[in-house]
């Protein structure tokens, strides 16, 4: 007969136990000492270990024979709890045999000394399904054990346990098994079954596993037909296959490939994805890529998509985190309609465009100062056309051939780069703006600014002190520099000013004329 994974593997001693060495060290220490209590408490999310330290727990206080504090697997005591003989070792899941008779039977038996063990243990699980009246029947046995009964309760919701048993019992907490433990163990696991498990899908499943390693194993066994076990057999196998047609949408948003994102949704849609799914699955996977931008030594276990590290490592290495951040709110902001929409399959094709032409207009503004180069030779040519140098007029070079400026053409010039400003405008603020912080771009996305130029210098005039603090730091006034420079085609200086004046000082001299003994000469 075929033995599920998980039993097969599930650990004999406390030593075999991944990742709880903080509880496992304990018990192995009380049961080598004999400081035993007599009632435990093991508190955790599923498929970390609780059950199965309980039952080590109960196999190494009747052992004959204990190695360390572990049980020693051979004894006549560890083989009957082995294979399930041991009268005395009573297993109970209250979400099963929550009514109170049944604690109340458990209350006769208890007073009789062990049939064959040194202790009967009874362990309960999901002792939180308990009913109040048998929590009660429960406590009574527990206020006066027997020197013969343990109890090892266990529990995924600490606060539906009442703090009257709480109180009488050793808690210890389960932590969830780090991603890299779970994989280790799986690799080890199939290295001894024959698997070929590569280790990007053991990585996979850990983190599919959330912490939990009976679930870890589980899926392995599931994917274990396969000849080889890839990512994509653990896609295929527990239908998460979707996740590769998500990886591959943010591939078109990052590429701008707007035709293949809505073909490929169009497919999944046919196939019976839900729009709102696709758009969610999707936020998950930016999330993590986010993620991993700002924290690339982030633990994988925290990243929530079901898709392989690799690539989302190197989405991360090719996204811009304001792409991500804008794509994110992009996401959010369609989820939302789609809420109250009766057509969420426009909303998300219309979200798709947005995404993906989004990273069209970034490209678009990264050849900008190329098209202002074009411009700025346009106004150069004209320049040109006059020829004569009258007086009050300056000679420059600009390396090709003599520019000659009069009066006159500066003006029409200095017109001419106001008209186009605005346009410019939107370009200088492509460049600078997803590198501002979050609060600073906000006031740029929700104010208008006209910028005005005066020579080589482009200033931005503001109408109160808040927007004046926030704007004229050397950060933000650095990166509009740059980028007007760039977009301009030649060095420009930008600088903030507040009602015209040019810097903060002499707006305070000008304050001071408000008191009556300040007098300006
Ligand atoms: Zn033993």
């Amino acid at each position: 007969m075929y033995q599920a994974l998980y039993r097969k593997w599930r650990p004999k001693t406390f030593d075999e136990v991944v990742g709880q060495e903080h509880i496992t060290r304990t018990l192995k220490k009380q049961v080598e000492t004999g400081r035993l209590s007599h009632a435990y408490l093991f508190v955790g999310t599923r498929g970390t270990g609780k059950t199965t330290c309980a039952r080590i727990l109960a196999k190494a206080v009747n052992c004959e024979n204990p190695q360390n504090g572990n049980p020693c697997g051979k004894c006549a005591s560890c083989r009957a709890i082995d294979e399930g003989t041991a009268l005395d070792i009573v297993e109970m899941d209250a979400a099963s045999n929550s009514k109170v008779e049944d604690v109340r039977s458990l209350r006769e038996e208890v007073i009789y000394s062990p049939a064959s063990l040194r202790k009967r243990v009874y362990i309960i699980d999901e002792v939180h399904m308990l009913s109040n009246s048998a929590f009660n029947a429960l406590l009574k046995i527990m206020e006066e054990p027997p020197e013969h009964l343990m109890f090892i309760l266990a529990t995924t919701e600490l606060n539906k346990v009442p703090a009257t048993i709480l109180s009488r019992c050793q808690k210890h907490s389960f932590k969830r098994i780090e991603t890299s433990l779970i994989s280790d163990q799986l690799m080890k696991i199939a290295s001894a079954e024959g698997f070929m498990l590569q280790s990007d899908a053991a990585t996979l499943l850990g983190r599919l596993s959330e912490g939990g390693m009976r679930d870890a194993i589980s899926l392995l066994d599931q994917c274990s037909s396969a000849g080889t076990i890839t990512t994509d057999t653990v896609y295929d196998v527990l239908g998460l296959a979707g996740n590769r047609e998500i990886v591959s949408a943010l591939k078109c948003i990052k590429e701008g490939k707007t035709q293949k994102a809505i073909e490929d949704f169009n497919r999944l849609w046919s196939n019976g994805k839900d729009p709102a799914a696709f758009l969610t699955d999707l936020t998950a996977l930016i999330r993590d890529v986010l993620l991993l931008k700002i924290a690339p030594g982030v633990s994988e276990s925290i990243l929530s998509s079901s898709c392989n590290v690799s690539e989302l490592r190197e989405f991360a290495d090719s996204m811009e985190k304001a792409e991500l951040i804008k794509d994110a709110g992009l996401l959010e902001k369609s989820l939302g309609i789609m809420k109250t929409d009766k057509n969420p399959k426009t909303e998300a094709e219309l979200c798709l465009i947005s995404l993906c032409e989004d990273v069209g207009t970034v490209k678009k503004t990264e050849s900008v100062p190329l098209s202002c180069d074009v411009k700025h030779e346009i106004k150069q040519e004209k320049r040109l056309t006059v020829t004569d140098a009258p007086e009050n007029s300056e000679v420059l070079s600009n390396g090709k051939a003599d520019i000659v400026f009069t009066d006159e053409t500066r003006k029409e010039v200095k017109e001419e780069e106001q008209r186009d400003l605005e346009d410019p405008w939107e370009q200088i603020k492509a460049i600078f703006m997803p590198g501002l912080k979050q609060s600073a771009r906000s006031i740029f996305d929700n104010s208008r600014f006209v910028p005005e130029i005066k020579g080589n210098s482009l200033v931005l005039n503001v109408t109160d002190d808040f927007l004046y603090g926030q704007l004229n730091r050397t950060e933000i006034t650095d990166a509009i520099s740059s980028a007007a420079s760039r977009v301009l085609g030649r060095e420009i200086s930008a600088s903030v000013t507040k009602d015209g004046a040019s810097n903060s000082s002499v707006h305070n001299i000008k304050e001071l004329s408000r008191f009556p003994e300040v007098k300006f000469i």
